[in-house]
């Protein structure tokens, strides 16, 4: 009766949902528990798709990546958690050194998500990629002018950056892959210049980037295409445009746009390993791809899922293909050296 008390105890915060299964034998199987730090809107549709095709149900919680993880370090072998569900993939990588995931024996899904966007030991997979990169007003900068995020150091863009905050994992997983490509000297360098160009204290968020950028306070940022992609949406006008940087591999800092992941893992504590792995091998094909690439206008883990057509417009580029787990390493380095620089 652990899993019961255990779930019993999941505070208001952390409420345990049921997904409708139409199917009849939906009753007849032990639910699935995930743990999610991606809100319900998303994930919901995934998990309702699932028990409509398999018959097995599926339960989850949603919360921040903080308090989700702490739970499950805390409820140890006793968590009712059979998977997480997780952005970044320095989150991932924090999970799986501190053992709360347990590595899948698939071929299939070594098949279906690229090396570089699973962990080596197999104790997560990317689901969804998240592009981050260069935006810049279309009224004021020539894409021309554009050329690596190492060049937005240049004095060329004094007084024309934006930033969000480093407190954000987004750009300490960006810095950390560039300590991994370049080292810390150089990184650092490029941080100090960024944090000279700054046109404005750092924003809270990429949205706040972006709005500033239109009301003309700055000229060139760096966020997740997603929030591009969600304003593009409500506004197909909009003055901003997308720069897809590093893309030639004789320059100096990574090579490629900086990529991340929203991925998975089976939980560490699961007594259902078969049903946790193949609900993980469906959420890495076609069908739950697709959904979960689109419902927030990622790209799909697997490459052979197209993506969305708002996506596909922005074009093609060359991505960084350093493994995403580096992110997780370098994290602390990362945190130090912008600490350093005076990015706050
Ligand atoms: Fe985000």
């Amino acid at each position: 009766m652990i899993r019961t008390s255990a779930l019993l105890a999941l505070g208001a915060a952390l409420t345990l949902t049921a997904c409708s299964g139409s199917s009849d034998d939906a009753g007849s199987k032990a639910p699935l528990i995930v743990y999610s730090s991606r809100n319900e809107q998303l994930i919901k549709p995934v998990f309702d798709r699932y028990t409509q095709d398999t018959g097995q149900p599926i339960q989850f919680i949603t919360g921040k990546q903080g308090p989700l993880l702490q739970r499950m370090r805390s409820e140890g072998q006793g968590s009712p958690a059979d998977l997480l569900i997780t952005v970044d993939a320095g989150n991932l990588w924090k999970a799986a050194s501190d053992d709360l995931l347990r590595p899948a024996q698939s071929e299939t899904l070594d098949d279906r998500i690229p090396a570089h966007l699973r962990d080596p030991e197999s104790r997560w997979y990317g689901l969804s990629v998240r592009a981050r990169t260069i935006i810049h007003s279309t009224e004021r900068v020539d894409p021309e002018s554009l050329s690596t995020y190492a060049a937005l150091a240049d004095p060329e863009w004094e007084d024309r950056l934006c930033l969000r905050t480093s407190q954000k994992v987004y750009n300490q997983s960006l810095v950390a892959m560039m300590i991994s490509a370049q080292g810390e000297q150089a990184a650092e360098a490029v941080v100090r210049g960024w944090v000279n160009n700054l046109a404005a204290e750092p924003f809270s968020n990429d949205n706040a980037v972006m709005e500033a950028i239109v009301a003309g306070q700055c000229d060139v940022g760096i966020v997740n295409t997603y929030y591009f992609g969600r304003m593009q949406r409500t506004d197909p006008d909009i003055p901003l445009a997308l720069f897809w940087p590093n893309q030639d591999s004789e320059l100096g800092d990574i090579r490629g746009v900086h990529v991340n992941v929203s991925g998975a893992g089976i939980a560490a504590s699961t007594d259902q390993f078969e049903a946790a792995q193949a609900f993980l091998e469906w959420l890495a094909g076609p069908e739950a791809q697709e959904i979960l690439a689109d419902g927030n206008l990622e790209y799909p883990a697997n490459p052979t899922v197209p993506s969305d057509p708002l996506v596909k417009a922005w074009g093609d580029f060359v991505p960084n293909v350093i493994n995403v787990s580096e992110a997780g390493k370098l994290q602390p380095d990362a945190v130090r050296l912008m600490e350093r620089a005076g990015y706050h």
